[in-house]
């Protein structure tokens, strides 16, 4: 995130809120950060999971996932993250939903893909990479995310 102003850019006065300007009525719009989470299957029951190594989540097991690039596909910015987290070449097979929250700034984009290519090497954003069961649920890595459980939810349906 860029720091916030601190002069206004509309009339140039010292600002006293993030917020905006009271002089002009200038408003600091924050723009959101789109994020992509990607749900891969084995098509055998388990999905794709890296082990954090950076906060937010640090040491928490949870599908790679990342911020999507100015002027990247939204689609093309999953299948990148996916390589780069786990050295697994996948294509997208769907939208699983778009997720957000009063007062969060992410947008989090979630897609279901499977594999094409690639082999399991966990990247330089990851300690670990591996394909982890979904059953018995509680064996299942524990939602990290606020949005996890419905975004798990979306690709099970309700029997889960
Ligand atoms: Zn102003």
């Amino acid at each position: 995130m860029p720091p916030p102003p601190t002069f206004c850019p509309q009339c140039g006065v010292s600002l006293e809120s993030a917020d905006g300007c009271r002089s002009c009525g200038w408003i600091n719009y924050v723009d959101p950060k789109v994020a992509v989470v990607i749900l891969v299957s084995d098509g055998q029951g388990r999905l794709l999971y890296i082990r954090r190594n950076h906060e937010p989540a640090m040491y928490q097991w949870s599908w790679p996932s990342g911020f999507v690039d100015a002027g990247e596909r939204v689609e093309d910015a999953a299948a990148r993250e996916v390589r780069e987290e786990t050295g697994i070449e996948v294509e997208i097979e769907r939208l699983l939903g778009v997720w957000s929250a009063t007062g969060d700034q992410v947008v989090v984009i979630a897609y279901r893909a499977h594999v094409v290519g690639g082999s399991l090497k966990p990247g330089p954003e990851a300690l670990a990479a591996a394909w982890i069961p979904l059953q018995p649920v509680e064996r299942r890595p524990p939602a990290v995310f606020a949005h996890d459980a419905e975004i798990l939810g979306s690709l099970l349906g309700p029997e889960r």
